[in-house]
């Protein structure tokens, strides 16, 4: 964009030095036509080493030196007389070839033009537009009174009402262009400042809702804590009652004390998530990593889930399991990612099967397949089940219980911790198949602060 006083030096430096790159590219790509195209129609090349030292003094002398970009004020005026020079040694390029055509003549020249109302103030450019101009008609005008070599051809048979006439008319396209990109250049300007001044409020606002998130789920958290206790004893006198009761229990008793045990059971498992997640958001759970061999550790897993596999009269099975496959992780938290997920799996499925593949990536890491022969999952709500309380009732369950809604955006955040990735592919009505793939070795988390983030509107 355009240069102000408030653009930062460095910043003009950059527009320098592109300007300086583009010079080298036209250069290398213009003299090698004009070399080609001479020799092609035959024309006589004069004066190609002065051409030559004109070139020199752009390449070498015109070069954008840091020392002159301290400020934004000094960078203004290198930037600007870096253009200048160009301007100049242009001219001088063009007037050293000699008898160029016109339509080079004038390309130059709009050209160095657009380049200054595109990126200078209106009123620079404004002068660099007389200095053109002036260049032009000087050249043209002591050509023809054989002051200097001729530098440009207007054409054959013209008489010099015919050539002011044509000067004059150039002239006007100079300052045209110079106008019309300048108001162009200032439009977009304005937009880019109001695009910069839309995003400021977007981040502002962003902030503020990452407070108010960290807020509520430091509240939840707290809450939580505060429920498990009384939580526990419920549970746990509930259970004793139903054990061991002081007198004979009634059926409708028992029926009723039953009710209350899974109510809390459930209630706990909520809270427990609800901890997890926001120990996991508010970045206080770290890994503790280990060299695991994920063969072992989905042994374990499946144990665990064999009676109740075997209860709904599902298949279980680990299909493929690579030989020594260890990777460094944290065996706690992928022990709880594979939980969930092969308890979700058995939770859907009534009939059919539930199957664990274990491959090895390229990389050397690792990928964890759960898929299963249950209901499936509509493709628009693969990506909300991810999502923290995106309750249950999505996947039609018969009978499975209540679940808290919380479990894979808990597989997700600790997956995502080991650099790795979570996903779901997945048809209604013909099962689904979950995804983890983790990296050989995660990557080393960014320092980040604990702290809950500072308050937005005391900054407002
Ligand atoms: P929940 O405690 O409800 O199981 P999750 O976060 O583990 O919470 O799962 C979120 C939702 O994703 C579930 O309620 C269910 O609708 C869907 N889902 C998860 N696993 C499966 C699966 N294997 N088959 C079908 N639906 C599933």
């Amino acid at each position: 964009m355009r240069i102000t006083e408030k653009t930062p030096a460095e910043e003009i430096y950059k527009k320098a030095y592109h300007l300086y790159q583009f010079r080298i590219l036209t250069i290398l790509f213009l003299i090698p036509l004009y070399v080609l195209t001479c020799k092609w129609g035959n024309f006589t090349i004069e004066n190609l080493w002065s051409l030559y030292g004109v070139i020199a003094v752009e390449l070498f002398v015109n070069r954008p030196y840091k020392v002159f970009f301290r400020d934004s004020r000094s960078g203004t005026q290198a930037l600007i007389g870096s253009v200048g020079i160009d301007f100049l040694a242009e001219t001088a390029a063009l007037h050293l070839l000699g008898n160029v055509d016109l339509f080079i003549f004038t390309s130059c020249f709009f050209i160095s033009i657009v380049y200054c109302a595109l990126n200078l103030p209106t009123i620079l450019t404004l002068q660099m537009a007389t200095l053109a101009s002036a260049l032009y008609a000087g050249l043209i005008v002591l050509g023809r009174f054989h002051i200097i070599p001729n530098t440009v051809s207007l054409g054959p048979d013209l008489n010099q009402v015919q050539e002011t006439a044509i000067i004059f008319r150039h002239i006007a396209f100079f300052y045209l262009i110079a106008i019309f990109i300048s108001f162009l250049s200032s439009a977009l300007m304005k937009k880019d400042e109001r695009l910069e001044e839309l995003l400021r409020e977007l981040r502002r606002t962003s902030d503020k809702v990452k407070y108010a998130y960290h807020i509520q789920t430091d509240y939840f958290a707290r809450m939580s804590h505060e429920i498990r206790a009384p939580l526990n004893s419920i549970l746990g006198f509930s259970q004793l009652l139903l054990e061991n009761p002081t007198e004979p229990l009634t059926e409708k008793q028992k029926d009723f004390l039953s009710r209350v045990e899974r109510s809390a059971k459930h209630l706990r498992e909520l809270i427990n998530d609800v901890l997890d997640l926001s120990k996991i958001e508010s970045k206080k759970a770290s890994l503790e990593l280990h060299e695991i061999e994920l063969v072992k550790i989905i042994h374990t897993a499946i144990e665990v889930f064999n009676e109740e596999a075997l209860t709904k009269r599902l298949l279980l099975g680990f299909t493929k399991k690579p030989l020594n496959l260890r990777i460094m992780a944290d065996e706690l938290k992928i022990r709880q990612v594979l939980y969930n997920l092969i308890s979700n799996s058995i939770k859907f499925t009534h009939q059919g099967f539930v199957s664990i593949a274990l491959e090895k990536e390229t990389d050397g890491g690792a990928r964890i397949m759960v898929e299963d022969s249950g209901p499936g999952i509509a493709s628009q709500d693969q990506a909300a089940i991810f999502q923290p309380y995106e309750v249950t009732g999505r996947t039609i369950d018969k009978g499975g219980g209540k679940g808290t809604g919380l479990g894979l955006a808990i597989s997700k955040k600790l997956v995502e911790m080991h650099g790795g990735k979570i996903w779901v592919e997945s048809e209604p009505g013909r099962g689904a198949r979950f995804i983890v793939t983790l990296p050989p070795v995660p990557p080393t988390p960014k320092p980040e602060g604990n702290a809950l983030p500072a308050d937005p509107a005391a900054t407002d």
